[in-house]
């Protein structure tokens, strides 16, 4: 079966682990639990009548004190960009990832995730601000690790455009 690395970038706490555990084991824990490190989980999606081995990359998230190592993400065939809704700042650190994403893993495809949209009302970040990543020309989509709201869906869209 083909394995692909997807690795999942983004600031500290805005829900990179839940997202995984969302899609992976369809739960949500509120608990708080700093990834150290890499923490890597597989699973099976099915494109074009093909099934494909996802190895997701769940990468320590960036703060003050610990940088995302680009070798972390060599090798990516795709990658998401997570951003926390209810922490504008994180978007800040999203482009910053992204650049390093891009020069390491020569083009792959990526998709921009805003997270926490079960909390809209507690957010920061705009459809302003989402409109400008689009004029990027980056892929936008809102979700929730916490009732997994389009989980599936962006993981099966990224994987249709890495399978391109
Ligand atoms: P990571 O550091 O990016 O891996 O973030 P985590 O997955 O550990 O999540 C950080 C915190 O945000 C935890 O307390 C999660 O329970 C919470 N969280 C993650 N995703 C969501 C979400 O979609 N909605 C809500 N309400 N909380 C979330
Ligand atoms: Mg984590």
């Amino acid at each position: 079966m083909i394995k692909k690395k997807v690795s999942m970038l983004g600031s500290f706490a805005v829900g990179k682990t839940s997202l995984v555990q969302q899609y992976v084991r369809s739960i949500f824990s509120e608990k708080y639990h700093t990834t150290i490190g890499v923490k890597i989980d597989q699973k099976i999606v099915i494109v074009d009548h093909q099934e494909v081995n996802l190895m997701l990359w769940d990468i320590h998230g960036e703060d003050d004190y610990q940088k995302v190592k680009p070798a972390y993400v060599m090798g990516s065939s795709a990658y998401f960009i997570v951003i926390d809704g209810t922490r504008r700042n994180t978007i800040e650190t999203a482009l910053e990832l992204q650049e390093m994403a891009a020069k390491v893993s020569e083009g792959a495809p990526f998709i921009v995730l805003i997270n926490k949209a079960d909390l809209k009302e507690e957010w920061e970040v705009t459809e302003t601000d989402i409109q400008s990543l689009k004029e990027k020309g980056m892929t936008v989509i809102t979700t929730s690790a916490k009732d997994g709201f389009q989980v599936e869906e962006a993981f099966l869209k990224l994987s249709q455009q890495m399978m391109k």
